[in-house]
């Protein structure tokens, strides 16, 4: 196949990138870089099935020859990100999916949505199933990402049923692993980096609220198995072992040794940061003979070898 990947300098886009090219097929990875990385692909310069695009996908995507799948993966994906981005993080959730699904269109190429458990918003449903439509905010401080990525899966849908585009929807629960950004404010990078210094962890609000973890191969292998199969309607990819925020703290300081503790900043608590979350894959399980198989633990050790090459490159 040859497949385009939007997003693909970013985490999962660039991890992405790896597992097709390892599958044998031909990947051109586009991205803007505003929160992308170079540094995330850098490796893969020189291989003659990968070649790399700057390019905003707001933009009009022109490609010479057949394209087979298209990835859209590109948005910026953390809350400070998005509170960065407000206005590219909307504009790349509706623009560039109608010009990524133009592009598939055009090429009668499948078409996959990265999607996100933000569109549950603050679920009242626990865990969340995919027939569940959320309790979102249009206009609080994560309205920007949830409605666009809202509007995504709407768009995709119009795009299967009235141009039979071939489409797949996967919706994302919290990921982590090597080449997320140490300062894309999210918990995982935070929490490690902050251990890593040797300073005390900061929770935000009491701690009580909770998140179900998925290590990136994990992540990427359910999302690599969803874009195979035939399954049309959204598929949720997630790590169902929640935690509350407290107890992954206590994880990342018994894992490096950090003896500096844990500070409680409840001012810093985003309004509408979901209280808890946690995907029902009972979904992912059927259709795609898929669930995670990497305990945190093992997971938590490979991210914070990552960060800790990080960390000492900023001293
Ligand atoms: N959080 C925290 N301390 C931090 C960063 C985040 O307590 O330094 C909390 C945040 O309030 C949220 C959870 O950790 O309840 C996960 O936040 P993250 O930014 O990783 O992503 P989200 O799942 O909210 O999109």
């Amino acid at each position: 196949m040859r497949v385009l990947i939007t997003g693909g300098a970013g985490f999962i886009g660039s991890h992405l990138c790896d597992r097709f090219l390892a599958e044998g097929h031909t990947v051109i990875a586009m991205d803007n870089l505003i929160t992308g990385s170079i540094r995330n692909i850098e490796h893969l310069a020189g291989n003659e099935r990968f070649r790399f695009i700057k390019q905003d996908v707001t933009e009009y995507i022109y490609l010479d020859g057949p394209i087979d799948a298209v990835m859209h993966f590109a948005s910026p994906a953390s809350p400070i990100d998005y509170l960065n981005y407000p206005i590219q993080t909307l504009k790349v959730g509706a623009l560039g999916t109608h010009k990524a699904l133009g592009l598939a269109k055009e090429k009668g190429a499948r078409f996959l949505q990265a999607s996100t458990s933000e569109v549950y918003g603050d679920p009242k449903v626990h865990p969340q199933p995919e027939s569940y439509w959320g309790n979102v905010d249009p206009i609080g401080p994560r309205g920007v990402y949830d409605e666009a990525k809202r509007f995504a899966e709407a768009m995709t849908m119009a795009y299967h049923r009235y141009h039979d585009v071939d489409t797949r929807i996967v919706r994302i629960f919290n990921t982590y692993g090597p080449r997320m950004r140490l300062d894309d404010g999210r918990v995982v990078p935070n929490f490690i980096g902050q251990a890593l210094r040797g300073e005390p962890l900061t929770i935000y609000g009491d701690g009580l609220q909770t998140r179900s973890f998925c290590f990136i191969r994990d992540e990427v292998e359910g999302i690599f198995r969803l874009l195979m199969s035939s399954e049309n309607d959204p598929v949720n990819i997630g790590n169902p072992h929640e935690l509350t925020i407290l107890e992954f703290a206590e994880r990342v300081n018994a894992l490096t040794g950090n003896k500096a503790g844990i500070i409680f900043q409840p001012e810093k608590r985003i309004a509408g940061d979901p209280q808890t979350r946690q995907p029902d894959i009972t979904r992912a399980r059927a259709i795609l003979g898929w669930e995670p198989t990497i305990d945190i633990g093992i997971g938590l050790e490979q991210t914070v070898r990552y960060f800790e090459k990080q960390v000492k490159g900023k001293n």
